[in-house]
């Protein structure tokens, strides 16, 4: 049964901005796949058997490296183990880095929020930080809310632009 997916969530992977995450043995997802084991992430055996049956863990559904590099990681259908509260009807995409991104990284985003929209066109896409709690219930989730700021760049701006690469937010 294909997911009823209402949120595509943006996350950064919290490592230093420029670093490639992928190794001469590892993909970007693997390497991730490692971190998510050691926090006890577990994936389905059936979806690894669909997807990926290496990655025993990874909680995101794609990874974009500093590269430009696009891996996928759970299948789409999957949920994922990404935004607490919100797995069972979200997708979830990390970006390699903190809070710049390289140019490669920029563009390979903008390509699969376009490939996603297309296919949930009704899904609302947001950055991590931005599922925080309303704590004061004005109906917006401002910086004083944020219990984190995963993805360090402003989604809704970096959508309204068009998605041209966040200014002060470019390695
Ligand atoms: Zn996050």
């Amino acid at each position: 049964m294909p997911r009823d997916i209402r949120l595509i969530v943006i996350h950064c992977a919290a490592t230093p901005n420029g670093r490639q995450l992928s190794t001469n043995t590892a993909s970007i997802a693997g390497v991730i796949d490692g971190w998510h084991r050691t926090r006890g992430f577990e994936r389905a055996v059936d979806w690894r058997q669909r997807q990926n049956p290496t990655l025993a863990a990874i909680g995101y559904h794609v990874a974009i490296d500093t590269t430009g590099v696009i891996a996928t990681g759970r299948h789409l259908d999957e949920v994922g183990a990404h935004a607490a509260g919100f797995n069972s009807n979200s997708v979830g995409i990390c970006m390699a880095g903190t809070d710049a991104f390289t140019g490669a990284q920029w563009a390979a985003l903008k390509a699969v929020v376009e490939d996603y929209r297309l296919r949930w066109p009704n899904a609302r896409i947001c950055g991590h930080r931005d599922l925080s709690p309303d704590r004061n219930g004005d109906g917006r989730v401002t910086p004083s809310e944020w219990t984190k700021t995963c993805p360090g760049f402003d989604v809704a701006a970096w959508l309204a632009s068009g998605m041209a690469p966040a200014a002060g937010h470019v390695v």
